[in-house]
């Protein structure tokens, strides 16, 4: 039997940031799904086969597929539907198949489905685990990201100001990911509590890394997709 298909975690965009264990993954592999997006002005981008080749991986072995980022995510189902059936094809002719995700495959990776559309076809999977970006951007400013007794919730931006404000009263830090589709409530809670300490991060581990604690910055600023929260009382 040859090794399963394998998806491996990419950590949030330094390369270094990806495990051992992910790299030898990578090296052994004959094909690594990479997915890309193509910007407005027609340019195929894709952070994680820039991650990829950083890493040594031959272009050869590369095979980026195009992830449309559209709201309606039937289009990205649809994509996702192909590396399925592409992946299963070049697996049954022994080639040793890596799908890989940024951060940690396994949070909030929509990535995921293709490891249980395999998985229910009874075709060997195993997933590598990675470094998520909230872990990054903690480590970026030094934090201690929860200590003691202290809890943690992680949100993926559908939140308003008020239940934000809720679950700081219950004394949660909070995670928020996928920041730009909540930025009118973060600007409201911003505004309106001051005695919070609003830690924004935005691309880390690559080249536009971006991290501040400015509130008065913050209340205004438009918040783009690599962008994230951590909140907590000062
Ligand atoms: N699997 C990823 C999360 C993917 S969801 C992980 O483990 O981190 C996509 C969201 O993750 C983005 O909207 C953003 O909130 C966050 N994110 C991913 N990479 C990031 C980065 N390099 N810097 C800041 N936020 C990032």
């Amino acid at each position: 039997m040859h090794t399963p298909i394998l998806f491996v975690s990419l950590g949030p965009g330094d390369p270094e940031l990806i495990t051992l264990k992910g790299l030898k993954a990578l090296q052994a592999a004959d094909c690594v799904f990479c997915p890309a997006t193509i910007t407005r002005s027609g340019k195929q981008l894709s952070r994680s086969s820039d991650i990829v080749k950083s890493l040594g991986i031959s272009v050869d072995h590369i095979f980026p597929f195009l992830l449309p980022m559209s709201k309606d995510r039937s289009q990205a189902f649809l994509a996702y539907d192909s590396v399925y059936a592409d992946a299963i094809n070049l697996y049954r002719q022994g080639r040793q198949v890596v799908i890989v995700a940024e951060g940690d495959a396994g949070f909030y990776s929509s990535i995921h489905y293709v490891y249980e559309k395999l998985q229910a076809n009874a075709v060997p999977v195993e997933q590598i685990a990675g470094i998520p970006a909230f872990i990054a951007s903690g480590a970026l400013a030094g934090m201690h990201i929860v200590s003691q007794e202290e809890k943690l919730m992680v949100l993926p931006g559908n939140v308003s100001a008020d239940e934000l404000d809720d679950y700081l009263k219950e004394g949660f830090v909070l995670v928020i990911m996928k920041l730009s589709q909540c930025t009118q409530a973060v600007h409201q809670l911003i505004s309106r509590s001051s005695y919070y300490a609003y830690h924004y991060f935005e691309n880390v581990g690559t080249e536009k890394e971006y991290y501040t604690l400015n509130a008065d910055e913050l209340v205004e600023k438009e918040f783009p997709y690599f962008s994230l929260m951590i909140i907590r009382k000062i």
